[in-house]
């Protein structure tokens, strides 16, 4: 927190259409990860300000539901032509305020442009279903309608794709939106919304707030606010979902991780091992889908020391200068990671990549072998470039292994063979696997699938499967009034009466 000053920018709220700045008396310092050089400040939102923008949404609902789901769909034409045009910007901005490398920034922001194309299809999305002649010339029919005020909550390691995965979908279905993005990393969504307003999205039907735990219990507990999506941290996670289900809100909460991959002695060593370092030190493992346990079978234990060599050989620099990984967000998460590295250490594994010794927020990749199921540092989510390796005897041993573990957001095999895929995809108790493929992280036509502690609610995270959790199922059952024969059925004509 600090005292407002005149010379730096001072991040906006997004209301009505228009930006305004807050009236808070409480404002945090956004800062480059690479340089811990002051960015801007980012206000934390007041009570007032949160219900303003709550009640703007709701406004906008009236008219925006009503609206025709193709003239919706229009919007996110637009909007994906946009981002496209502005990339090279959303990438450097993104990567100024999160730190990641430019490569990975234009990433960030085409996995969310993918969601807004998703979104383009709306009309087909929201298709209804119907059943002719359920009883004597009785029909039922559902439509999918709208829920009113969605929130979005957004962690900092994503800050273009996460809010893309949920204000694109939810504002296509019918329903108006506040976004409250991570305090971290306000800048990247504030470009979003401003393409949004560019693409011709009434005022109102997406709104920005900004601040942390006031604000956020705020969204939580607001009467007109009828579904929360939430991303970011276990203990934060659970604690939304409480809050909000607690009010009678839909929620969707997606938690941390703990990654596995399983090396089989007849996979491809070459394409593997440069796979793992990537899945693992990439994006400086702030990822929740980073690699954070490389589990090897058998004689596969023989190829450690050539992932070191891989892993030592990755740059480590500013994301302007496009290396291989950038700082992590903070000085406070960077002593995080380095508390876990010693912990591991101090728990008896073996350091066989040592990455500390870096300036500023900076990690360089760290390799630590000999790894127990019962250490903090196999326990916790790390977030950051560290990879754990574990030995086992066989698949069934290396499955046993990631079963146990809490989370069960992603998992990999490297294999040749078609049988072990088949058996692990099948036994593994984790809800996106890939096979050769480190990160299974699928387009928007599937849908996210983490599984068990890395998720609360149910599994409508993103993509296809989000289209249900923004609408509402209703069904209509009918008995149609008219004559028997070809020209009964259902047209405008035929007088209609309910059950
Ligand atoms: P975080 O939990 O600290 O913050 C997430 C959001 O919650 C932010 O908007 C923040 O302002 C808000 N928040 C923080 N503390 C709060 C509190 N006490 N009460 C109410 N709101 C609060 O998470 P982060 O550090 O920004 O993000 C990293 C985490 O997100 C990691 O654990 C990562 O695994 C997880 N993540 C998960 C997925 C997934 O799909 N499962 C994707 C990306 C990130």
């Amino acid at each position: 927190m600090t005292a407002v000053t005149e010379k730096i920018e001072k991040v906006k709220l997004f209301i009505n259409g228009e930006l305004r700045e807050s009236q808070s008396d409480v404002w945090m310092e956004n800062c480059n990860p690479a340089t811990n050089e002051v960015l801007g400040l980012v206000p934390f939102c007041t009570e007032k300000e949160v219900d303003v923008a709550v009640q703007t949404a709701h406004k906008a609902y009236k008219n925006w539901r009503e609206t025709p789901p193709s003239q919706r769909a229009r919007v996110f034409f637009k909007l994906q032509a946009l981002i496209r045009d502005h990339m090279d910007d959303l990438a450097l901005c993104l990567c100024r305020e999160q730190g990641k490398t430019l490569s990975d920034a234009k990433g960030d922001v085409m996995r969310g442009l993918e969601v807004v194309e998703y979104a383009t299809g709306i009309p087909s999305l929201i298709m209804g279903e119907m059943v002719e002649n359920v009883s004597k010339q009785i029909d039922t029919y559902s439509v999918q309608q709208p829920l009113g005020v969605c929130v979005g909550i957004t962690p900092f390691n994503f800050p273009a794709m996460i809010p893309m995965w949920m204000f694109p979908i939810a504002i296509a279905a019918g329903n108006t939106f506040v976004l409250k993005p991570s305090e971290q990393t306000p800048m990247t969504a504030m470009m979003l919304v401003d393409l949004m307003k560019q693409a011709g999205l009434p005022d109102g039907v997406l709104n920005v707030v900004h601040g942390g735990p006031d604000v956020v219990n705020g969204l939580c507990d607001h009467p007109l606010v009828k579904a929360v999506s939430f991303v970011g941290s276990v203990g934060t996670g659970h604690h939304v979902f409480d809050r909000a289900t607690k009010s009678g809100k839909r929620c969707q909460a997606l938690l941390g991780a703990k990654n596995h991959a399983v090396i089989m002695p007849d996979a491809n060593k070459e394409k593997t091992l440069r796979a793992i370092a990537g899945a693992a030190f990439g994006a400086s493992g702030q990822r929740c889908m980073a690699l954070s346990v490389a589990i090897f079978v058998g004689e596969a234990n023989e190829w450690i020391d050539e992932l070191v060599k891989i892993a030592r050989e990755l740059k480590v620099g500013p994301g302007e200068e496009d290396l291989d990984l950038g700082p992590l967000i903070s000085p406070q998460a960077k002593e995080r990671v380095v508390n876990f590295i010693q912990s591991a250490i101090d728990d008896g594994a073996q350091c066989r990549l040592d990455g500390r010794g870096e300036p500023g927020n900076f990690v360089a990749p760290t390799i630590l072998s000999d790894v127990r199921a019962n250490m903090t540092a196999y326990q916790e989510e790390i977030f950051g470039p560290v990879l754990l390796i574990m030995k086992a005897k066989s698949l069934k041993e290396a499955i046993e292994l990631i079963n146990a573990n809490e989370y069960g957001n992603g998992t990999a095999i490297f294999t040749e063979s078609g049988q072990t895929a088949r058996y692990f995809q099948h036994h593994v108790d984790v809800g996106q696997v890939g096979v050769n493929i480190p990160i299974p992280v699928p387009l928007p036509f599937f849908s996210f699938t983490g599984w068990r502690g890395s998720i609360r609610g149910d599994h409508n995270a993103y993509g296809k499967h989000a289209v249900r959790f923004y609408t509402q199922t209703k069904t209509i059952t009918s008995r149609w009034l008219g004559q028997e024969g070809p020209s009964s059925g259902i047209n405008t004509t035929i007088q209609m009466e309910s059950l």
